[in-house]
């Protein structure tokens, strides 16, 4: 069966970071929602794959895999209702330019470009921006295939009570095989990045300094009671529009592109010192096109609410001895809940 990739021995089949190994090389590469059902149909047992960038084993299978990376079309664009509808196997850099050629925009993006929409929405990834959702806040509806090869509909507006926890559905529910998002109206941002903030000004002005912009991210390694950088993405519209003053909380305006590891060539990253430019090159740190981040880096997360924030920036900066020592870079957001 040529769809059945048979992986060579010696080329194990792992997730983005090299961290896990999966425990199958039986990979099905589907093309349609026949194919779909239809190898559901056969297996006792399978996980879908995206595009393998989580970093524990919650894609793995010791039974089938399954990909739908070659079902990456767009299926619908509504412009009156403001939505489209996918294959499941598109990723985000597939996507955004798309839209953005139609006029359209999405409300937020993740660190990166590279990941399927499925698998991201799946995982509830999310962005920076205290009034923006995670990226499953866009989903409207999907499609999926359940395990005795049913293809079965949710809708954000007739399934009320279900749909959110079916959208963050870790994989579980079933095969999605068509999403569709809330968009918007395309927009231009602005990124601006200041350097060394004193930790005592994030603490006294946490609010102020995640509220200044669209979406905020204060990068930090725990070292000299400082945030490394934080990085400011404007949207230009009245009332969203960042005014770049040479001094923000006492961090200084950056006067040249920078990773958020400093030591890092800013190649990989989006265009930055407020040049104007297309929302999906501006909301992602890293550009398509390029390995993001660091590299093969291990990340983790910990989510807590607002009113603690504070508090729990502050409990990690009295560990910053054990953790500095072995961390590239944190990165602290806020996110709307709902
Ligand atoms: C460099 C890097 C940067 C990152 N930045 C961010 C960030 O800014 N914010 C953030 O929140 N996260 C971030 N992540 C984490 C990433 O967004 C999540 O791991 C996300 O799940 C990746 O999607 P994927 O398709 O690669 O997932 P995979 O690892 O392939 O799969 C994840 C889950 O989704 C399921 N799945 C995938 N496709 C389908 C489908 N069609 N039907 C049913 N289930 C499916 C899988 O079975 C699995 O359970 C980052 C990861 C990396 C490596």
């Amino acid at each position: 069966m040529s769809p059945l990739l048979a992986w060579a021995s010696n080329n194990k089949l792992n997730n983005w970071a090299g961290n896990i190994e999966y425990s199958t090389d039986r990979l099905y590469s589907a093309n349609s929602l026949e194919q779909v059902r239809s190898y559901v149909k056969k297996q006792s047992k399978l996980r879908v794959l995206g595009t393998r960038h989580c970093f524990n084993n919650i894609a793995d299978s010791s039974h089938s895999l399954l990909s739908l990376k070659s079902m990456d079309k767009v299926v619908a664009l509504d412009s009156d209702a403001q939505t489209v509808t996918i294959n499941a196997g598109m990723t985000y850099g597939q996507l955004c330019p798309y839209l953005d050629r139609k006029g359209f925009a999405l409300h937020n993006l993740a660190s990166l470009p590279h990941i399927s929409v499925a698998g991201a929405c799946s995982t509830a990834t999310h962005g920076s921006g205290e009034k923006n959702g995670n990226l499953s806040t866009a989903v409207s509806g999907f499609e999926f295939v359940t395990a005795s090869g049913e293809v079965l509909k949710f809708a954000r507006a007739h399934d009320r009570e279900t749909f959110p926890g079916a959208v963050v559905g870790l994989g579980a529910l079933g095969v999605i095989t068509t999403i569709t998002l809330d968009i918007q109206p395309t927009y231009t941002m602005r990124q601006y990045v200041y350097e060394n903030l004193p930790l005592s000004e994030v603490t006294d002005h946490f609010d102020s300094i995640e509220s200044s912009a669209y979406s905020v991210s204060l990068f930090t390694d725990w070292r000299n009671r400082r945030v490394n950088e934080v990085w400011i993405k404007s949207r230009d519209e009245k009332g969203q529009s960042f005014t770049a003053t040479p001094d923000f909380f006492g961090g200084k305006l950056a006067t040249r592109n920078l990773h958020p590891i400093a030591e890092l060539s800013a190649d990989n990253c989006t265009e930055q010192m407020g040049v104007p430019g297309p929302w999906y090159e501006r909301l992602p740190h890293f550009r398509m096109g390029f390995t993001p981040s660091a590299g093969k880096e291990l990340q983790s997360e910990y989510f807590v609410p607002r009113h603690h924030a504070v508090e729990a920036i502050l409990a990690v900066e009295r560990l910053h001895d054990q953790v500095s020592p072995h961390l590239l870079i944190s990165e602290i957001r806020a996110n709307r809940c709902r």
